[in-house]
This record gives C-alpha cells, structure tokens and sequence, in this order.
C-alpha cells in the first residue's frame, strides 16, 4: 500500500515534498505533487502536513 495524491484537492505548495523521508514525492508536469509508489513506506508524514487533505492511503 502506498499513499495517494488527489490532485483535483493539491493547490500546489510543496509542503508534502520536503515531509517525505523517502524522497517519494515530486512535481508532476501539471505542478501537482505525485508520489512514487515504489518509494512510499506509508509513513503518513505527507498526508498530517498537507493543507487541503489532499493525501490519502490508496485504496
Ligand atoms: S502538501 Fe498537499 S496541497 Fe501541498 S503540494 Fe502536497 S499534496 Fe499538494
Ligand atoms: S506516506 Fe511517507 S513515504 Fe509515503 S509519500 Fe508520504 S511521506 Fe513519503
């Protein structure tokens, strides 16, 4: 399981960046953020700092 993204909800300001330990998340070539499920360990620090509550386990 990794964590998700809505990028319909991400306004964009990066804070998720620079929360994840694993470098897992970049900037899509929209400017949203996406995460590389292939790094994410599920820890949940994106997702208790995103403004919008943007960030989700995947489903
Ligand atoms: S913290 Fe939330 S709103 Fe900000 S870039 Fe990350 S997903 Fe988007
Ligand atoms: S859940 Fe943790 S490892 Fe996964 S993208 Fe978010 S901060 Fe990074």
């Amino acid at each position: 399981m990794a964590y998700k993204i809505d990028k319909t909800k991400c306004v964009g300001c990066y804070t998720c960046m620079s929360a994840c330990p694993m470098g897992a998340i970049s900037v899509d070539s929209d400017g949203r953020c996406v995460i590389d499920p292939t790094k994410c360990v599920s820890c949940g620090a994106c997702a208790s700092v995103c403004p919008v509550t943007a960030i989700a386990p995947e489903q």
